[in-house]
């Protein structure tokens, strides 16, 4: 980790500043941003978020939502003018430039000194500054920790919490997963004393469903759901006529694999869905099974070790068969992980 004091200088004098985080943003990725964002803009710099596509309505609530500029829904070129004219760019929740798509070249080549916080493996060398951790379960941990290192966690209100708070929230699962920390732990109870209403954040991103959603949920459960015992593996497989069916918008099917992880003895679980021709991956896992090398391997992803995701362009159910033709390979891996449980 560099000396904080070259970014304390970076951000000594008004910049203009660029924020930018992964594809399909989730809840760190957004949280991180608009967290940062807000104590930016408190520093008094110009700020612009651009996230390289639409995210979740569910994350809508999150103070300078409205501000968020989408790169699929502005023109390309007004994009690269702002990442262009940014003095500073942060780039968040993401390792590599292949994550944000064809912002990646233009933050690749633009002049202004990049700052990756992340918490993703194996970094891609493109930034300046990195405050970078796999130990860290969100984002959203190491953005609340290089708020503080920066000096200023008197400038975190209730606001800044509430988006760090979410990012933290999600990422572990709901401090379920094995990333919560005591650190984690020691973190949110922070942000809470900022401000941060837990309540009103887990009411936000857990429990706006809308009806349609929830049908979905109970359609793929009965439908959709196959669990293959002899491997601990379960999985659902879902076309895109499925989706459509139910009008999925986006984030409707996230935190669906978690249900076929909740069945007893199994071990990874995975959700296989059709998208414009292609099949997008998530897969999950307990304890030490590395979801992340079977996404890596097969699948043009990657991830962390129980929780990853890709994407192939092959039909779904030639991706299904790529998926059982793996398991023989990791079946006492599998057996292994349900026993210690
Ligand atoms: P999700 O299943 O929620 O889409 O993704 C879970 C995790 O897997 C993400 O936090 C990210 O680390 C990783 N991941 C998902 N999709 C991709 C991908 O296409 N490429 C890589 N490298 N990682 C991915
Ligand atoms: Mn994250």
């Amino acid at each position: 980790m560099q000396e904080i004091r070259l970014l304390q200088e970076k951000l000594a004098n008004p910049s203009k500043i660029v924020i930018t985080t992964h594809d399909k943003p989730d809840a760190d990725a957004l949280g991180s941003s608009l967290g940062m964002a807000n104590y930016l803009l408190k520093l008094g710099h110009e700020v612009t978020v651009i996230t390289p596509s639409v995210y979740p309505e569910f994350l809508h609530w999150m103070k300078g939502n409205d501000q968020v500029k989408i790169f699929t829904e502005e023109k390309p070129e007004d994009c690269e003018a702002w990442v262009n004219a940014a003095d500073i760019i942060f780039a968040l929740d993401f390792s590599v430039l292949s994550r944000i798509n064809e912002l990646g070249e233009m933050v690749r080549s633009a002049k202004g000194f990049k700052v990756n916080v992340d918490h993703h493996l194996d970094p891609e060398d493109f930034s300046d500054f990195q405050y970078w951790s796999t130990e860290a379960a969100a984002t959203c941990e190491l953005c609340y920790e290089l708020i503080v290192a920066l000096g200023d966690e008197a400038l975190i209100d209730k606001d800044i919490a509430e988006c760090l708070y979410a990012g933290i929230m999600t990422d572990t699962g709901g401090f379920r997963h094995p990333n919560t920390t005591k650190n984690v732990h020691e973190v949110v109870a922070k942000l809470i004393e900022k401000g941060a209403d837990n309540s009103r954040v887990s009411k936000n991103i857990y429990d706006k469903n809308s009806l349609n959603r929830l049908r979905f949920l109970g359609y793929a459960l009965s439908e959709n759901l196959k669990v293959m015992p002899e491997y601990r593996v379960a999985y659902f497989a879902i076309t895109e006529e499925e989706l459509a069916k139910y009008e999925s918008k986006t984030g409707d099917t996230e935190g669906l694999v978690n249900y076929a992880l909740s069945i007893e003895g199994i071990t990874l679980a995975g959700l296989f869905k059709e998208s414009d021709g292609k099949v997008k991956i998530s897969l999950r896992s307990i304890g030490d099974f590395p979801a992340n090398e079977i996404a890596g391997r097969f699948f043009n992803g990657g991830g962390h070790k129980n929780a990853a995701g890709g994407r192939v362009e092959l039909s779904l159910d030639e991706t299904i068969k790529l998926f059982k033709s793996i398991l023989p390979e990791y079946a006492s891996q599998l057996e292994e992980e349900s026993r210690k449980i």
